[in-house]
């Protein structure tokens, strides 16, 4: 019989790509989301329960009636401007869910977890980032997952609990088969935001700070396919069950790339230009932020099929291209 993975906020974006990565292996992700910010027809490869993270029995409950062996955790507030202005709601969505789901993960006796997190707990730590630089977050979102880190560390430790910890860089792109894709609202992130304005819908593309001390005087990010994520948590999960304790991995590519370089590689992509504006730098960015991969490549082999700029502007392209013209945006 088919393994059942829970993949909580797997209606999300990483999470609905994690959930088609468990399919390809056989499994069946048992998507559990409140659908407050992700979509009902980003849920394709297994059922859905509709349910909120801190709703502690009901959570518990999906998680026993589906026979769930282990769990992938998404669901989270990712706005980080939200997060400085509604500091309250965001530790209680982010941390107190996490608690919660930690009970009902040890209620209905699943011993294995795989956490998204995110590089944004290392904050203006300079890098190239490895899993020991100083867990250091500058924002509320930040310090939320890092809060979650350290909970799913002590219960490692105090309960034996199975865990990977698996801190994203810039995660883009969508599906390549076009069946899932970044669906955020409101949209924030550089690339759908750059494709947004080569296909002339809104006001253009902002450029925040040309003024950094890099190459190009734009910031640098190290972007990484979401596929390539999804396989990651398959390939960690895996492993944090046959090893047990804690493993903490980065997973980016190493490359980082600038705003610039973005602009010219979505204009390059799209054949169309990107009509941008300068502005001042947003706060709270990072100039450089990069991944060292080493760890992830060595423990579970970590080797991003789709993270090139240009595959991941081209899944991005296509699947928004689809998304729009439904919406009466654009026309094909
Ligand atoms: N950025 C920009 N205009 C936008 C969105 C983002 O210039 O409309 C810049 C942002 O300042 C940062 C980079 O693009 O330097 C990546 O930002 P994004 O929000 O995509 O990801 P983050 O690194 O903040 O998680």
């Amino acid at each position: 019989m088919s393994e059942r993975i829970a993949v909580i906020g797997g209606a999300g974006y990483v999470g609905s790509h994690a959930a088609k990565a468990l399919a390809a292996i056989g499994a069946v992700p048992v998507v559990i989301d409140n659908l407050s910010a992700g979509h009902a027809h980003a849920v394709q490869w297994g059922p859905l329960v509709q349910a909120d993270i801190r709703d502690t029995a009901a959570l518990a409950q999906a998680l026993r009636d589906n026979g769930v062996c282990a769990a992938m955790m998404f669901a989270a507030s990712i706005e980080v401007g939200i997060g400085e202005r509604e500091p309250l709601a965001f530790y209680e969505n982010n941390v107190a869910g996490m608690i919660s789901t930690l009970r009902a993960l040890r209620m209905a006796g699943v011993e294995s977890l795989i956490f998204s997190s995110t590089c944004a707990v290392h904050g203006a730590t300079p890098p190239p980032l490895v899993e020991t630089s100083p867990v250091a977050p500058v924002s509320v979102y930040g310090r939320s997952k890092a809060f979650c880190e350290a909970i799913i560390s002590d219960l490692v430790r105090a309960e034996g609990l199975k865990a990977g910890v698996l801190r994203y860089f810039n995660a883009s792109g969508a599906d390549p088969d076009g069946d899932i894709g970044e669906e955020h609202e409101p949209e924030t992130h550089l690339i759908p935001n750059a494709l947004k304005a080569a296909a002339g819908i809104g006001a253009g593309l902002t450029v925040f700070g040309t003024d950094y001390d890099t190459p190009d005087g734009t910031c640098l990010r190290d972007y990484v396919h979401v596929s390539d994520l999804g396989e990651a948590h398959v390939a960690a999960l895996a492993h944090v069950r046959a090893r047990g304790g804690l493993t903490t991995l980065n997973l980016g590519t190493g490359r980082p790339y600038s705003v610039r370089e973005v602009i010219d590689t979505v204009e390059r992509v799209t054949g169309l230009g990107v009509p941008a504006t300068y502005a001042a730098r947003r706060p709270g960015d990072a100039p450089v932020l990069t991944a060292d991969i080493s760890a992830a490549r060595a423990t579970i082999g970590f080797a991003p099929r789709y993270s090139g700029l240009d595959t991941i502007v081209a899944t991005a392209w296509a699947f928004h291209r689809k998304v729009w013209a439904k919406a009466g945006l654009i026309k094909l």
